[in-house]
């Protein structure tokens, strides 16, 4: 089986690593991933000056780009044969809720699947990551067991990807494995008013506290406090369909 590897938070992630790692127990490992820090930078595409791939061992290559430019460089310039799935990740940091409409690590799974690849986002949902990132050492076992798993799987619907929140445990000390719907979250206090050496205001986007509203026991932000891993399979159609269906005679007042 062939794996592309990406993700939004360098080549030189630790969570990258592992994920690499824990793929390459099962399948043939490509790794094409940002020269630099991309999170929070979602689909975006590098459309207006051109992207240069350095290639950085056998089958690994940076690119001075974004996760998505990743992903199309991958699958349509620099490996041979197209993968049998992207994987992206493993970030540094949750992906639950809202956080994947600003994710570049699940974007990168969408680009994946818009090439028609099935594709699998993984998220580290620690809290204090200086701390605990090691512990993602502790989790090559438990993803690979995961990864065994999920692509064996033959019912998941072509428009779909899986996005992956790992708790942070040591990986004999999860629970086990749950299937979720997105939670609700918003952030208070994201928006930092600050100084430039110079004396002008700047602002600093970031920070803040997260509140996790909505909450219900089948949703990925629940999973992951009770100690289990969290698969939210998610798809790239955001119409409203009940809408749709509701709007009967409102629409044929319009
Ligand atoms: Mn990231």
């Amino acid at each position: 089986m062939r794996f592309l590897c990406t993700n939004d938070d360098g080549i030189l992630a630790h969570g990258l690593d592992v994920l690499a790692r824990a793929a390459g127990m099962i399948g043939e490992v490509t790794v094409v991933a940002p020269d630099r820090e991309q999170s929070a930078t979602s689909h975006s595409l590098t459309l207006h000056h051109p992207v240069r791939p350095v290639k950085r061992g056998e089958r690994r290559w940076q690119v001075d780009g974004t996760p998505t430019d990743c992903v199309i460089l991958a699958v349509q310039a620099l490996m041979p044969d197209k993968p049998d799935f992207v994987l992206s990740g493993v970030n540094h940091g949750q992906n639950m809720g809202e956080d994947v409409l600003y994710s570049g690590t699940v974007a990168a799974a969408m680009e994946g699947l818009a090439c028609g690849i099935p594709s699998i986002a993984f998220s580290f949902a620690g809290a204090d990551l200086r701390a605990e990132v090691s512990l993602l050492d502790h989790q090559v076992e438990l993803i690979a067991k995961l990864l065994r798993h999920l692509t064996s799987l033959d019912r998941i619907p072509r428009d779909t990807l899986l996005n992956v929140n790992l708790p942070p445990l040591r990986g004999q000390k999860v629970e086990g494995v749950r299937l979720t719907r997105l939670g609700t979250r918003h952030f208070s206090d994201s928006l930092q008013k600050m100084a430039d050496p110079w004396g002008r205001d700047i602002y600093w986007i970031g920070g803040g506290k997260v509140h996790w509203t909505g909450d219900r026991d089948d949703s990925d932000i629940r999973a992951v406090q009770d100690g289990f891993v969290s698969v939210t399979p998610l798809h790239l159609d955001l119409t409203h369909h009940r809408m749709i269906a509701d709007a009967g005679q409102w629409w044929r007042d319009l």
